[in-house]
């Protein structure tokens, strides 16, 4: 099957377009893979027309936070330490395949193996198979011993951790991920432990800058959150143990926080299957009261991002709106959801003038829903008719 962009063009009539920015009924026009003119358009014989004036035509989700090569097993250093390289490169495209079906055209892959991830992503962008457009930052730079040290890249001292940004970005990634703490499920490293020392943050980020990139760093606990704060990184991964200073601080320079709830809840899941340790359930359980804790903290000016850290045990790939779910469960309105996942989260990838709106010019990653988002944020699970990915639409089915 040849899964190359479908090149005719497209015309979408009669929807109500819903994006962070507004509301209105118009009939929108793709051409090469772009949205080429929103408004009132007559079709000509050339375009596939979608008739959609009962649906919503939203941006498509952007979740930044996932990890392709991993699958939900619950055995994740098992597993990750088992697998070959290819078994893992085909679950990591059954996983971006599955994604993309789910509503989510842009994904951030915030730590693989052996650059496998980078290899689905090349093969998404060459249109040699169907994905979500992914960003990548390759290994995870850990402390020697440290979390995930199992596939990350280990380092010690600011040298090596410069060293270890510059071997990333020879590999070809898109940003760089430092361990500013442990986490929940690597044993012998506790989720509030530093890991990289404020120096290694520093020059890790310092070396990103370098090179025009951007750093994201995984912290839970408040030490490492501040660590990486003074850093300067541009997300805040998890930020669990976050107080109201940090929040005020992450809100005030425009640091992006990735809260990712419903990794901690499918964590939370094992009480049926019980395969994971009580250790591991014992700080999940406490990094999700601090969590909803600090989610309280934000204001309509934090810069909440959508990540899920699909891959996690139970945490299946194609769930990710999930997370919407649940930052308007803990205090969000559905207005702040749809923004993390749209604008907010287009902005931190540093694509806000490409992708997470609707307009002339954007890329024409879209969604058709049946139920506004805005009213019930379920509607990207429950809702969702068809994703369009780089104009072309994904799901086809017949009727919509
Ligand atoms: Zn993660």
């Amino acid at each position: 099957m040849h899964l190359a962009p479908n090149k005719k063009n497209l015309l979408i009539t009669g929807a109500t377009v819903v994006d962070a920015y507004s509301e209105y009924q118009a009939d929108v026009l793709i051409e090469d893979g772009t949205i080429k003119q929103i408004g009132d358009i007559d079709a000509n014989s050339s375009v596939e027309i979608i008739e959609a004036s009962a649906l919503y035509l939203t941006p498509g989700l952007i979740d930044c936070h996932v990890h392709l090569v991993l699958n939900g097993s619950p055995n994740i250093v098992e597993y990750v330490q088992t697998k070959s390289d290819s078994e893992l490169t085909a679950i990591a495209t059954a996983n971006a395949i599955r994604t993309l079906k789910n509503g989510v055209t842009t994904v951030r892959d915030t730590g693989g193996k052996n650059f496998i991830e980078l290899k689905v992503r090349d093969a998404v962008n060459s249109s040699a198979i169907l994905g979500p457009r992914i960003l990548a930052s390759g290994k995870m730079i850990t402390s020697i011993g440290g979390h995930v040290r199992y596939i990350g890249r280990e380092a010690q001292g600011t040298e090596d951790c410069r060293r270890a940004v510059r071997e990333q970005i020879e590999n070809g990634v898109d940003f760089i991920k430092v361990m500013a703490t442990g986490g929940l499920l690597t044993e012998d490293v506790e989720h509030e432990d530093i890991e990289l020392t404020a120096e290694e943050l520093a020059a890790a980020v310092d070396e990103a800058k370098k090179f025009g990139m951007k750093s994201a760093a995984h912290a839970h606990g408040l030490a490492g959150i501040k660590n990486a704060i003074n850093a300067g990184v541009d997300s805040i991964e998890h930020g669990s143990f976050a107080n109201k200073e940090e929040i005020e601080r992450m809100t005030s320079s425009s640091i992006f926080w990735v809260p990712m709830v419903k990794s901690l809840h499918n964590i939370l899941d094992d009480d049926i299957e019980n395969r994971l340790s009580k250790e591991c359930k014992r700080r999940t359980r406490l990094s999700l009261n601090a969590v909803k804790k600090a989610l309280r903290y934000c204001t309509r000016a934090t810069k909440v991002v959508c990540g899920t850290d699909a891959g996690t045990p139970y945490n299946y790939h194609g769930e990710n709106s999930i997370e919407l779910e649940l930052l308007v469960e803990y205090g969000l309105d559905t207005h702040q959801a749809f923004e993390s996942a749209t604008t907010n989260a287009a902005d931190l990838l540093g694509l806000g003038s490409r992708i997470g709106l609707v307009r002339e010019g954007y890329d024409a990653d879209i969604l058709l829903l049946k139920k506004n988002p805005l009213d019930d944020i379920k509607s990207f699970r429950k809702s969702l008719v068809e994703v369009i990915r780089s104009g072309s639409p994904i799901l086809k089915k017949k009727s919509y």
